[in-house]
């Protein structure tokens, strides 16, 4: 499959996967980004029928409102609990360590509904990948094992989890609300052994499994293990 990235800013990246019904769109990217993703989609010459959220950060789910106002019908998933976060409800579910980091703007745009893992969206399986929000899900395309794996890891400034602070590309890490659950997720999505790595932030790379064990192997050095949560 051909991967299909749209980058703002040179930083914040949505992709449209294709489907045989029209367009799947991951994630909107920032506010005033709706023109180049709709662009995107004409150039593709098929509509997009719905939009998923991989999680509610700011800069992933920007143009969500514009998009739903210009695509009549689309559909909008997001996991439940990522759900409460872009209704802007910021509180921690019990037994949920920690606080809440990065930018949550939230979006007049309710789901349609929520995907759990395990779920088919299309081609996509969706997998859960929480640690960076508490809701994070990664999406696998099952045709080619093309990991859409949002901010689980970023590959701006070299392939790294959002466990650990990358020097070259700091931001996604900060924005990381537990990083030993957020290890454990890195370590999941490198398990799927995935032949594409396709992140929210940085470009496309092509059999990441060398450089995700690399990225994994960084984060445990400085990230107990032991705190990390059962997994939804
Ligand atoms: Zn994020």
């Amino acid at each position: 499959m051909t991967v299909h990235r749209i980058t703002r800013l040179r930083i914040v990246n949505a992709y449209l996967v294709a489907e045989d019904d029209g367009l799947t769109l991951i994630d909107t990217t920032l506010p005033r980004s709706a023109k180049p993703i709709l662009k995107a989609a004409g150039r593709l010459g098929a509509p997009i029928r719905r939009i998923v959220l991989t999680h509610a950060h700011q800069d992933h789910i920007g143009s969500l409102d514009d998009l739903v106002a210009a695509l009549p019908g689309v559909e909008v998933l997001i996991s439940p609990r990522d759900a409460r976060l872009l209704a802007k409800d910021l509180t921690l579910d019990p037994g949920e360590p920690g606080k809440l980091r990065g930018g949550y703007s939230g979006a007049r745009t309710r789901p349609s509904r929520t995907v759990e893992a395990g779920e088919r969206i299309g081609s996509l399986e969706v997998v859960a990948a929480p640690g960076h929000t508490p809701g994070q899900i990664a999406l696998l395309d099952e045709r080619d094992r093309t990991l859409y794996c949002a901010d689980a890891y970023s590959t701006l400034g070299g392939v790294a989890t959002t466990a650990k602070v990358n020097p070259r590309f700091p931001l996604p890490a900060l924005a990381t609300w537990h990083a030993p659950t957020a290890l454990a997720s890195a370590r999941e999505l490198r398990a799927l052994a995935p032949t594409r790595l396709a992140p929210g932030h940085g470009r496309v790379v092509e059999s990441p499994g060398a450089a995700m064990d690399a990225a994994i192997q960084r984060a445990s050095a400085s990230t107990p293990e032991s705190a990390s949560l059962p997994r939804r």
